[in-house]
């Protein structure tokens, strides 16, 4: 399980289903995608909360 908190105090909980990729890689799904927005871009992930609308990047 991961968990990302963003500053205003939302939790978005991630999970691994138990399906794999080919590679043997788990996937990772948003418990609860009410609470959090996810947008994959070419080099970078960006986190969106719902609730205050603060963003977050990760980059590869
Ligand atoms: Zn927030």
């Amino acid at each position: 399980m991961m968990q990302l908190e963003c500053i205003c105090g939302n939790k978005a909980v991630f999970f691994t289903a138990g399906d794999r990729d080919d590679a043997g890689r788990e996937y990772l799904e948003l418990e609860d995608d009410d609470v959090l927005t996810v947008t994959i871009g070419e080099d970078s992930v960006v986190f969106q909360c719902k609730f205050c609308g603060h963003r977050y990047r990760l980059q590869q």
